[in-house]
């Protein structure tokens, strides 16, 4: 066998993955003097603004406009894509798709392997966890509590927040301005700290949002037995996208983590046309991409990364992190990978990256298929397991009145209320979003009700455009993401027969959903069908039995997709039995091995996962710079 050459340069740390969590860390570390590789299985389109062009181009040209459509889909390095999820029937698996889905629900999330990672197509949601949702066990009796506390994470929230750009305004955003009747107490107290604000205000609030406003202050009961009464609250989402910024108070600078900064500067398009995207202008395309970046994405933080590392900083993009070696006493000794010359074509070098310490940032799924196949963190038996995601339901009608959709970013507010509560106890708590894009998601829409009002009721010209004005200007949705517990059996393993024409595993997924969100889902139905009725809502939701996703719950079916949320496969812990690795995200069994990300959180609750994961990265960035400067002695 021919040994595989060693790449020259040994760094500081290897991270593998350039999305969220490998930028992150990687400012934190070169902006402490350390040397680091990324090694990014994608290519490096979107680095200037001249490639980005190419991304929007492909977007243009794509009849089905998913999360996906504007990035490569390289059979050589496949993404999961919406496209491919169908119902698992029968014992064998579906392999249709990257993902295998041995079910018994299909797992409908999706995920982007280029550099940038899905930031490129993310929606921008940035909420923080709720205080309850770090004590699920000592509060509910469920899951497992995190090892640190919702206060604990806070100044990293702040560092995150104003790394992401994420507009919104603290006075409306503590649970107890949401109108969340909080499990514990306290919860609101100090939920920011004193001065602290968010680097940008609030995104407006769009005309759809106005318009379900006016339920404020229902009242709605929730849990078993209907235990809780909820009323209700229209809330603006914090977003990662520009706004406006924040002028400090009296001239003095805002206190963000430890320091105490000035005035924000909001990021445009990376490369050479970096003033543009400076304001949110309502492309109205967020997903599946912004075409100005005035949405975050994680190319602005690698490339304050390398303007900061400078030769400290490298990156290798079409590497494919394929194993991690271990040494004889159990330390990683270098990370194998796959260096393709040219994409779509299965044809590589073999190389190995050396470092004194090494980061798996490649996401919940890639990390853990890495992972297992190179063998490692086996000592609890956690690694791949409770994975979690946000099962994802809509419900959709049409407004008695013209609300004005299709304008501005695909969401920006919600009702927040049912993100905690005593109900908790027996029913998964839940978010309900307002959508900004009629149906688009539900229902294909516009281009679906020109084909039906074409093909159906044969209509044209003038007609047509009425009618279209007519249908789709009252078209509203209602989104909910429920909470999920981690459950063991929901897991991914790997299986020799399952790989890319690279040779690398595919991620094989079990996937359910348990009484408890379906519980949750059942009650966020009835909550919207309430809703519905009381704005004069005429509701078309249908969910049918041929879906992906279909599920029943109480002799009632309803339809789910995944959310893109995939959290909980390496999951930090308070030992080597419950978990993957610590609370600072080091692996038990590999002294200097790091894994981040959102598999590493023990419980997803109801907030998009990755502000939480991004401000985790803060927590592992500073274990990892005194390891480097401890000469990785634990
Ligand atoms: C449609 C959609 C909308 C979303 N909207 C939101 C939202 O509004 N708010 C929110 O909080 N979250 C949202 N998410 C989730 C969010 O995108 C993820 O939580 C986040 O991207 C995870 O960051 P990450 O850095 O861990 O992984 P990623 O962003 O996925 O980056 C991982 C990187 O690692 C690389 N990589 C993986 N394996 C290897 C390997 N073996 N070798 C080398 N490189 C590798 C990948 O190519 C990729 O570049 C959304 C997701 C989707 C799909
Ligand atoms: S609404 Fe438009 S400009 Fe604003 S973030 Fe979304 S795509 Fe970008």
């Amino acid at each position: 066998m021919t040994a595989i050459p060693d790449d020259e340069r040994c760094y500081d740390v290897v991270i593998v993955g350039a999305g969220f969590a490998g930028g992150i860390l990687a400012k934190e570390l070169v902006s402490e003097g350390h040397s680091v590789l990324i090694l990014e299985a994608g290519e490096d389109h979107g680095k200037t603004w001249e490639t980005y062009r190419s991304y929007l181009d492909q977007y243009y040209l794509s009849l089905a406009k998913t999360p996906n459509s504007p990035y490569p889909n390289l059979p050589t390095l496949p993404s999961p894509s919406v496209l491919d999820i169908t119902a698992v029937r029968g014992t064998e698996p579906d392999t249709n798709g990257y993902f295998v889905q041995r079910g018994p629900l299909p797992f409908g999330s999706n995920y982007l392997m280029a550099y940038g990672g899905t930031s490129l197509h993310w929606l921008g949601t940035s909420l923080r966890m709720m205080p309850a949702d770090f004590e699920m066990q000592s509060r509910f009796g469920l899951g497992v509590d995190w090892p640190f506390k919702y206060d604990d994470l806070k100044k990293d929230y702040e560092r995150a927040e104003w790394e992401i750009g994420v507009s919104a305004d603290a006075v409306e955003q503590t649970p107890k301005a949401l109108g969340i009747k909080t499990s514990g107490p306290k919860d609101s107290n100090d939920y920011f700290a004193k001065d602290y604000d968010y680097p940008m205000h609030s995104i407006p609030s769009s005309y759809v949002d106005e318009f379900f406003a006016r339920a404020d202050g229902m009242a709605i009961e929730v849990g078993e037995d209907a235990s809780d009464t909820v009323h209700l609250k229209v809330s603006r989402t914090p977003q990662g996208r520009n706004s406006t910024p924040r002028s400090p108070k009296n001239g003095q600078g805002i206190p963000v983590g430890d320091e105490v900064r000035k005035q924000f500067q909001p990021r445009g398009a990376t490369g050479p046309f970096a003033y543009m995207g400076q304001r949110c202008e309502g492309n109205s395309s967020c997903i599946p991409i912004c075409p100005i970046q005035a949405k975050y994405n994680a190319m602005k933080t690698l490339e304050d990364a390398n303007h900061i590392g400078k030769s400290l900083m490298e990156t290798i993009t079409q590497a494919i992190a394929s194993k991690v070696e271990l040494d004889e006493n159990g330390r990683v000794s270098g990370i194998t990978y796959k260096k393709y010359p040219f994409p779509g074509v299965p044809q590589y070098e073999l190389r190995r990256a050396r470092g004194k310490h090494y980061v798996l940032a490649g996401g919940a799924v890639e990390n853990v298929t890495l992972a297992l196949a190179s063998g490692i963190c086996k000592s609890s038996d956690e690694l791949g397991r409770n994975l979690m995601d946000h099962p994802y339901m809509m419900t959709w009608g049409a407004a008695p009145e013209p609300v004005g959709p299709f304008r501005g970013p695909g969401s920006t507010s919600s009702y927040a209320n049912f993100r905690d509560g005593g109900f908790r106890d027996k029913t998964a708590a839940f978010r309900l979003e307002i959508g900004n894009w009629g149906w688009n998601f539900a229902a294909g829409s516009p281009n679906s009700d020109v084909a039906r009002l074409v093909e159906q009721e044969n209509l044209y010209g003038s007609a047509l455009r009425d009618k279209l004005y007519h249908d789709v200007q009252r078209q509203v949705r209602l989104g909910t993401l429920v909470e999920q517990l981690p459950r063991s059996t929901n897991r991914i393993t790997i299986d020799p027969a399952y790989r890319t024409p690279m040779g690398e595993y595919r991620p094989v997924i079990s996937y359910d959903l348990d009484d408890y969100s379906r519980a949750g889902l059942a009650a966020a139905y009835e909550a919207c069908v309430r809703i519905f009725q009381r704005l004069g809502i005429k509701n078309h939701t249908a969910y049918s039995p041929s879906d992906a996703g279909y599920f029943t719950y109480e002799g009632k079916g309803y339809t789910f997709f995944g959310a893109g949320h995939l959290v909980g496969t390496h999951r930090i812990g308070t030992h080597k039995s419950n978990s993957v690795t610590n609370d600072q995200m080091r692996s038990w069994d590999h002294d200097n091995l790091w894994l981040v990300g959102a598999g590493s959180m023990p419980t997803i609750a109801t907030s998009n996962p990755t502000l939480t994961l991004s401000a985790m990265v803060y927590r592992a960035a500073r274990a990892i710079t005194a390891a480097v400067r401890e000469g990785g002695a634990k």
